[in-house]
């Protein structure tokens, strides 16, 4: 089940990655609820959490936490959710499980109520600001 972040993986289309581990990458969401908005996506192509063998949903947890916390820092310390849409029910648009890192300031918009759109090369910066987080 190839998806448009199986391409992202395989580096046939760009992004701004946070970091690549053997079995995870992290990236900037292209269609940011907030400054910061972060991907967490196992490179295995599978649909929906239960279908992650348990060591890779450990893996995925792992890194997850460790991205997590460089957005965090990245925005001193800004709260976040961590939002899986598992399933065309639950608000799922691509089908290769991701957790979205959605950063939270005081009065926020709800998750995915509101969009921002990064100025001419602030993705860049955002990207660079977590990564020095890590
Ligand atoms: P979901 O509704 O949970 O499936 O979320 C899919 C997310 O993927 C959305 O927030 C999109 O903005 C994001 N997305 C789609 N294509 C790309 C891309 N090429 N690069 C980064 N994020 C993307």
């Amino acid at each position: 089940m190839a998806s448009i972040f199986t391409k992202i993986i395989q580096g046939e289309i760009p992004c701004e990655k946070i970091i690549e581990t053997d079995s995870e990458i992290a990236f900037l969401d292209i269609m940011p609820s907030a400054a910061g908005h972060t991907l967490v996506v196992p490179k295995l192509a599978v649909k929906r959490l239960e279908d992650l063998p348990a060591k890779q949903a450990m893996s995925l947890m792992s890194t997850m936490q460790r991205v997590a916390v460089a957005v965090s820092t990245a925005f001193n310390g800004i709260d976040y959710n961590l939002i899986l849409n598992n399933g065309i029910n639950a608000g799922q648009e691509i089908e290769h499980v991701h957790f979205h890192i959605l950063p939270r300031a005081k009065g926020s918009p709800g998750p995915f109520r509101e969009h921002i759109q990064y100025a001419e090369g602030e993705m860049q910066e955002v990207g660079a600001k977590i990564r020095n987080c890590l």
